[in-house]
């Protein structure tokens, strides 16, 4: 089994696992948003990084593959200064991100529209990281007309999407003839449902499924009628 070591904690992990799983292990909690297992890193979100000793470079954890004797650094200044950085770029186009007044620690919390609460994993990382959501700040997406992603099950708001790409893998994966995926160029990108089909059409089975997944409250379960 490979052995890691993790700002001088030693760990094993199953081959083939990556050097975020060395990460879990420990105990880190570490901000991989755009992660999951059983789908392929596609290191959107940069949030998960860590500095590889030796040879020396900084890479995301997520993707990087973990090896008998490397040795890591993770929670450092530098590291989570990285990661902050990450999760304030992905905060600066985010619809409803914003600071709220300062509780009586002095801490700001991240406030946003989206409902999602604690489901938010974006939310939460911006607050464990001290992430200031407008220093960054540029256009923010625009909400999307109702109607144009109905369904039944979930509801989706693509202008508190990330990017992340899990409910495009995932769809793909539970097999959906139509599915989501990537439309547009530059900042107007997009997950979107393809050849202007309905949400509905586009995820027949997998609408829950991505919902759980999705890192921000871009796509989530509706709630129950009262
Ligand atoms: Fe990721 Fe959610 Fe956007 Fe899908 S809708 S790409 S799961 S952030």
């Amino acid at each position: 089994m490979p052995r890691v070591i993790v700002d001088g904690c030693e760990v094993e992990v199953v081959p083939g696992s990556n050097v975020l799983a060395a990460l879990r292990k420990l105990g880190l909690d570490v901000p991989a948003l755009c992660y999951l297992p059983g789908c392929t890193p596609n290191t959107a979100c940069m949030a998960c990084v860590v500095r590889l000793l030796d040879p020396d470079r900084i890479v995301p954890s997520c993707a990087t593959r973990a090896e008998d004797g490397m040795r890591v650094a993770s929670e450092t200044a530098e590291i989570r200064e990285l990661r902050r950085t990450a999760l304030e770029l992905m905060l600066s186009d985010h619809a409803g991100a914003r600071y709220g007044a300062p509780g009586p620690d002095g801490r700001r919390p991240v406030l946003c529209d989206c409902g999602a609460g604690e489901v938010c994993r974006l939310r939460k990382y911006a607050e464990l990281y001290g992430a200031d959501p407008e220093r960054y700040r540029g256009a923010q997406r625009e909400i999307a007309p109702g109607g144009r992603y109905h369904h039944p099950e979930i509801s989706y708001e693509p202008a508190r999407c990330i990017l992340c790409g899990l409910c495009v893998q995932l769809a793909r994966q539970a097999g959906e003839p139509l599915g989501l995926t990537f439309v547009g160029r530059g900042f107007d990108v997009l997950v979107d449902v393809p050849f202007n089909e309905s949400l509905e059409q586009a995820l027949r089975t997998a609408g829950r499924r991505c919902a759980g997944a999705c890192p921000t409250g871009a796509l989530k379960l509706r709630r129950a009628p009262l």
